[in-house]
């Protein structure tokens, strides 16, 4: 049986989630034997291009280029999975969404006109049908593992969508926000990372965006109650997913 084409195609991206995909070396010598890697410059010389069984998509849409990009692998690709924040909410570079471009290009770029970009920083399912996505910044090399062997194997992955604060618990955190004040986006974002920042007695950036039904006004409410005003409470939901709907919502309810 020929074995499943990969496809690994980056857009507007830091690389971090292709380099978790690396991190996976010793894991990736038995995946290499049960998928094909047809496309992936960050990491072989192939350079196959033609249909893909899986393309995997790091990075979000910010150039008309990527525009056009993206929907020439949509129609390459049986299935199409998101890696990363990016790719499934914009990432950081969503912070220009709404702002002025023009002059951030003019500041930041001796030659602007060289630069030709969107006004905004969008996922790709904002493009195109995406069948998975893969959340973190970086996506985890758990999370990563589970994808590709279930999709090898045609199941669906199991990457539970419950709170961070579960994983905080399961590995026994003392909570930052009770004991310490310290404000936490645990109660709202997505698990994955195993609570990594409370495990160093720091608060969750919600690197993993928005969990299964997030109750947003309730956390910013508790934050509140903790003594973070107005705009910490907005700037702690603008960071890695600040286009995801429900992060950007609660986060303009108090700029
Ligand atoms: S999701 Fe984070 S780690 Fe992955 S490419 Fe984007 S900025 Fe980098
Ligand atoms: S430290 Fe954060 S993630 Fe852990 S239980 Fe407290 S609020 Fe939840």
């Amino acid at each position: 049986m020929a074995k499943p084409r990969l496809g690994v195609f980056k857009f507007s991206s830091c690389d971090g989630c292709q380099l978790s995909l690396l991190d996976c070396e010793d894991e990736l010598l038995a995946v290499a034997g049960a998928i094909d890697i047809a496309y992936f410059p960050e990491a072989t010389r192939s350079d196959d291009v033609g249909h893909y069984d899986i393309a995997f998509i790091e990075g979000s849409v910010t150039t008309p280029h990527e525009a056009e990009m993206i929907q020439d692998i949509r129609a390459r690709s049986t299935a199409l999975i998101t890696l990363g924040a990016c790719a499934t909410s914009g990432g950081i570079q969503a912070l220009k969404n709404g702002a002025d471009t023009a002059a951030f290009i003019d500041a930041v770029y001796a030659h602007p006109e060289y630069i030709d970009t969107l006004d905004t920083a969008t996922p790709i399912s904002d493009h195109v049908t995406v069948d998975f996505e893969l959340r973190g910044c970086p996506i985890s090399k758990r999370d990563l593992i589970e994808l590709v062997a279930a999709t090898v194997v045609g199941r669906t992955p199991q990457t539970p969508s419950h709170a961070a604060c579960i994983e905080c618990k399961l590995a026994g955190h003392v909570c930052v926000m009770v004991s310490q004040g310290t404000p936490c986006l645990g109660p709202v974002t997505h698990a994955g990372c195993g609570a990594l920042c409370p495990g160093y007695a720091r608060g969750c950036y919600g690197c993993f965006g928005p969990k299964e039904t997030p109750n947003t006004a309730a956390l910013a409410a508790q934050l509140a109650n903790h003594g973070a005003d107005n705009r910490q409470i907005a700037r702690l939901f603008s960071t890695f997913n600040t286009n995801a709907p429900e992060f950007r919502k609660e986060a303009e309810k108090h700029e």
